[in-house]
């Protein structure tokens, strides 16, 4: 609890905020929802090794948040500096997703159904904030999560122009909510995804459901990091409590 009470009272301290009082939960989806980094990483590099991009699986984790096209855009720039054009990044994008659906079936992640039920238990309502565009996951929320995420409360890469590390898609997220940033907390596992959180102003919570160090998403800027979901499922109650007592 002290520990949330020192974290709590910098965030108020660097954004001269009066209080933090949490309506909307802005929540990410790859790696936060559903356990499909691995698949996205394995679609990723059966796409562009045969394109002749030297790249490594590892890489794919710190890309995550940004949207397909972005991803895309950078890869070929930095390896054949070819500026791709909007409609080479779709024809490309639509091979990864061929790859992504003929992998083995994602799973929820543990402990994330248990995560947003604490949360709508506390009066925080569920926002959806991903880059992802990918229509195989997308479309499974509802039945993975019956009734959590509202279509009027979904930011996905259809939202976007920029997309993450741009604060962009969880600024759309606060608009959609309609709360402030100091009424919100950020749901994330990648440090670009926290990048954007922290640059919209929003307390950032990660969770470390992946291979990455804790230390890259303090580095990146979170206020918290859990070590897992069904740890920050956990910690939920008392977090929210925290929040709405530290003045
Ligand atoms: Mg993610």
């Amino acid at each position: 609890m002290l520990e949330y009470t020192v974290t709590i009272k910098n965030y108020l301290s660097k954004h001269n905020a009066p209080c933090i009082t949490p309506k909307a939960a802005l929540i990410d989806m790859d790696g936060v929802l559903y356990d499909s980094m691995k698949n996205h990483v394995e679609a990723w590099y059966r796409t562009l090794i045969p394109l002749g991009i030297k790249c490594t699986k590892e890489e794919f984790y710190l890309y995550e948040g940004r949207t397909g096209a972005s991803t895309l855009k950078y890869l070929f720039d930095k390896h054949f500096n070819q500026k791709l054009s909007d409609e080479e990044c779709a024809e490309i994008y639509a091979v990864k997703e061929k790859h992504f659906n003929a992998l083995a079936t994602i799973t929820p992640m543990p402990g994330a159904d248990r995560m947003l039920q604490r949360l709508i238990e506390n009066n925080i309502r569920p926002v959806l904030v991903t880059g992802s565009g990918q229509g195989s996951l997308l479309d499974r929320l509802d039945t993975d999560y019956p009734d959590v995420f509202k279509p009027e409360y979904k930011v996905t890469a259809y939202d976007v122009k920029e997309g993450k590390p741009s604060p962009e898609p969880y600024l759309i997220g606060l608009s959609k909510a309609g709360v402030k940033a100091n009424e919100a907390i950020v749901i994330e596992n990648a440090p670009l995804g926290v990048v954007s959180g922290t640059a919209a102003q929003v307390f950032t919570v990660a969770v470390n459901t992946g291979p990455i160090p804790a230390q890259a998403l303090f580095d990146a800027g979170a206020d918290m990091v859990f070590p897992s979901m069904p740890d920050f499922a956990d910690h939920v109650d008392e977090l929210i409590e925290t929040l709405r007592n530290t003045r």
